[in-house]
C-alpha cells in the first residue's frame, strides 16, 4: 500500500472537494452567438437591442433559479447622454454648406474670421500658429491635421499624427485662445489625394460631449473663395507653412460670419442586469462583464470606413457577458457557498464605464461586504494560452490565492499588472476600494470592428478559463480570510529617465470620472504617491482651474497638462462639496 505524505492527503482532499467546474463550450457559444448576431445589431448603448439582451441575460438568470438581489428587480436603470443628432436649426449666413461636428456648443456667432494656419499650439515643437494674432471673440478659420504631415522627417512625428492634429485639441486650443467658433477645413491639399471637396458626415468624431465652442467644417471651395477676396491664396499660404514651419495667421477683413449651430443630446434610460445567490452571511462576491457593445460603430470604430454597419463585439463583449451567464449556471447547481455571489452585466461600458460607475454610486448590496470583484472583458480569444490576470496587487490574499489555484493544463497566466486601474468595470469598483481581478485574453485585430465575430471565439479554451474563475471565486466565497483592499501606488520613476515624448505632458495622478460633470473634471481616484495626491487632492474633487484657465471637460485638462512639462508648479482650484479649494501641484515626470 501507498504511503501518503500529508500534503499529498491534503491536496487530494481539496481536489475532491473542489470538483473543477465544467463549462459547456456549446452552452457558452450558444450565448456568444445569439449576443453577436446581427439582430442584436451590435448592441449600442441607447439601443433597443441593448434592451433585448438585458432581457435575455435576466431570464437566463431566471432559468437557473437565481433571484434578483432582494428588494430589486434584475434591471437596475439608469440614464445616460447618448450619441448627438443635429437640430432643425443648423445655418450660415449666405447659404454656405457646413457641417456642424457632434461635440460643438450650441448657439449663434456672428464675428469676423481670423485664419490661424493648422490651429496648433505645440511648444514641444517650437510651433504656434496664434503668435501675433487676435482671436478673441472672433472665428478661427483653420486647416486639418498638421503642417509637414506628408514629410517622413517632419519636425512634427513625421507621418505619424501628433496630439496637437486632433479636432478635439484644436477645439480646446481655440477655445484657450478666447475664439468663440472653430470653421475647419479639410487638407486635401498640401497632404491628401485630391478627392471631391467633401463634408465629413456628422458624428463621426470622438470628442467631449460639448467642447465649449462652435465647431463647423465648410469646404476648402468656400475658404478659397474667401482667401481670393483678401488677395490671398490658400494653397500658397499652405506651402509656404510646410517649407519653413513659420505660422501664416492673419485676420480676413472683409468677412464676417453669422452662423447658428444646433446639436441635441438624446437621453436614454438603459440597464445594468443583476441577479444574487445569498451566501451564509452578508458578505458577498461579485462576477460581473459589460454587455454593451459598439452598435453600427460610431467615433469609437477602429473600422471608419464600415461605420454603419454591424460591430456585433462577440469577443469584446459577448465572450464576458457570456461567461457571467454560465458562471451563474454553474454556482446554480452548487451547495450554498459561504458568501454569497452577485453576477452582474453593466451597460455603457464602451461610452465610458458608465453602467459600473453607476452601480458603484447605487450599489444593490453594501460595497463594504463585497470582498472582491471579477470582471471578465475579451475573453474568448486566448492565443497559446496567454491568459492575464490583473489586479492582484488590490487585495491583501490576492497574490496567494491565485498562486494557489492550478490554472488549466496549456494556460500561461500573466499577472503583470497588478494595478486594478485600467480600461474596463473593475476600474469602477478599484476606485471603491473594492479588491478586483480582471480576466483578459488580449487584444487582436478584430477589436472594435465588425470582424469581431463569434466563429471567432475560442469557446473550449474560454470554457476552461471559466472553470479556472470558478475556482477563484469559490475560494474568494469560502476562505476564512477576505482580501482586504490595498492601494497600489504609482510605482517610482527610475532616476535620471529622460523627459517624456508621450505627448501626454508631465505626471499629475489623478484618474478622471469618464461620466462628466456639468462642467470640469471629477476625480475618481487620486493615486497614492502622485503629485496630485500629495497636494491633498481627494477622489471626488471636480477640478475646476488650472493655471489660472477654466476646465469645463477632460479634453480641456489634457490640453493644459500638456502645455506644462515636469518641475512645474501650477495652482489648481478643484470643488469639494460646496467648497471651492486651492492647491499648488508640483508636476512631475510621467514613467
Ligand atoms: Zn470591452
Ligand atoms: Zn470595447
Amino acid at each position: 500500500m501507498r504511503r501518503f505524505t500529508l500534503a499529498a492527503l491534503a491536496a487530494t482532499l481539496l481536489a475532491w472537494a473542489q470538483a473543477p467546474a465544467n463549462i459547456s463550450p456549446d452552452a457558452y457559444l450558444a450565448h456568444v452567438k445569439y449576443l453577436a448576431s446581427p439582430e442584436l445589431k451590435g448592441r449600442a448603448t441607447g439601443s433597443p437591442e441593448l434592451e433585448t439582451a438585458a432581457r435575455y441575460i435576466a431570464s437566463q438568470f431566471q432559468s437557473f433559479g437565481i433571484k434578483p438581489v432582494p428588494g430589486s428587480a434584475y434591471q437596475q436603470a439608469f440614464t445616460t447622454t447618448v450619441g448627438a443628432r443635429m437640430g432643425p436649426n443648423n445655418r450660415m449666413e449666405g447659404n454656405i454648406p457646413f457641417v456642424p461636428f457632434s461635440f460643438s456648443s450650441s448657439g449663434t456667432v456672428s464675428a469676423p474670421v481670423v485664419f490661424v494656419g493648422y490651429g496648433i499650439t505645440a511648444n514641444e515643437y517650437h510651433y504656434d500658429d496664434y503668435a501675433g494674432v487676435d482671436v478673441k471673440d472672433k472665428i478661427v478659420l483653420l486647416v486639418r491635421h498638421e503642417p509637414q504631415e506628408a514629410d517622413e522627417k517632419s519636425a512634427f512625428q513625421g507621418k505619424v499624427l501628433t496630439q496637437h492634429s486632433t479636432f478635439a485639441i484644436k477645439a480646446v486650443n481655440a477655445k484657450m485662445h478666447g475664439a468663440r467658433a472653430v470653421i475647419l477645413v479639410n487638407d486635401a491639399y498640401p497632404h491628401h489625394t485630391p478627392q471631391e471637396d467633401r463634408l465629413e458626415p456628422f458624428g463621426r468624431a470622438t470628442g467631449p460631449t460639448d467642447a465649449g465652442v462652435l465647431f463647423a467644417q465648410v469646404k476648402e471651395s468656400t475658404a478659397e473663395t474667401w482667401f481670393k477676396a483678401e488677395g490671398r491664396d490658400l494653397h500658397e499660404v499652405l506651402d509656404g507653412i510646410d517649407k519653413d514651419l513659420k505660422p501664416r495667421s492673419f485676420p480676413l477683413t472683409k468677412l464676417t460670419v453669422n452662423m447658428t449651430i444646433d446639436i441635441q443630446h438624446d437621453i436614454k434610460t438603459v440597464h445594468n442586469v443583476a441577479a444574487y445567490l445569498p451566501g451564509k452571511t452578508s458578505e458577498y462576491v461579485i462576477i460581473g462583464a459589460h454587455y454593451d457593445h459598439l452598435g453600427l460603430g460610431d467615433e469609437h470604430s477602429l473600422a471608419p470606413s464600415q461605420i454603419g454597419t454591424v460591430h456585433p463585439g462577440a469577443d469584446d463583449n459577448a465572450s464576458g457577458t457570456a461567461g457571467v451567464i454560465e458562471l451563474a449556471r454553474w454556482f446554480s447547481t452548487q451547495p450554498q457557498q459561504q458568501r454569497g455571489i452577485l453576477f452582474i452585466t453593466f451597460a455603457g461600458e464602451e461610452l465610458g464605464l458608465l453602467g459600473s460607475n453607476y452601480y458603484t454610486g447605487h450599489p444593490l448590496l453594501p460595497l463594504e461586504n463585497a470582498v472582491a470583484m471579477l470582471n471578465m472583458d475579451m475573453i474568448g480569444r486566448i492565443r497559446g494560452g496567454k491568459v492575464y490576470v490583473n489586479g492582484t496587487g488590490t487585495g491583501s490574499t490576492l497574490d496567494k490565492l491565485v498562486a494557489s489555484v492550478k490554472p488549466p493544463d496549456s494556460f500561461k497566466i500573466d499577472l503583470s499588472e497588478a494595478t486594478g486601474y485600467g480600461g474596463s468595470d473593475h476600474m469602477s469598483f478599484t476606485v471603491k476600494q473594492v479588491s478586483v481581478l480582471f480576466f483578459f485574453s488580449g487584444l487582436h485585430g478584430d477589436y472594435h470592428k465588425p470582424s469581431d465575430t463569434w466563429d471567432k471565439i475560442d469557446a473550449p479554451s474560454a470554457a476552461k478559463l471559466l472553470g479556472y474563475v470558478a475556482e477563484i471565486a469559490t475560494r474568494l466565497a469560502n476562505d476564512s480570510e477576505r482580501p482586504k483592499f490595498q492601494r497600489v501606488a504609482e510605482p517610482k520613476a527610475p532616476s535620471g529617465s529622460s523627459s517624456s515624448s508621450s505627448g501626454y505632458g508631465p505626471n499629475f495622478g489623478s484618474i478622471p470620472d469618464f461620466d462628466e460633470p456639468p462642467k470640469g473634471v471629477r476625480f475618481a481616484d487620486v493615486r497614492d504617491g502622485t503629485p496630485a495626491a500629495k497636494a491633498g487632492l481627494k477622489a471626488g474633487d471636480i477640478l475646476i482651474e488650472f493655471d489660472g484657465r477654466d476646465i469645463g471637460n477632460l479634453y480641456d485638462f489634457t490640453y493644459a497638462l500638456q502645455s506644462h512639462k515636469s518641475g512645474d508648479e501650477v495652482l489648481v482650484k478643484v470643488l469639494r462639496g460646496s467648497q471651492t479649494i486651492e492647491a499648488k501641484v508640483l508636476l512631475t515626470e510621467r514613467r
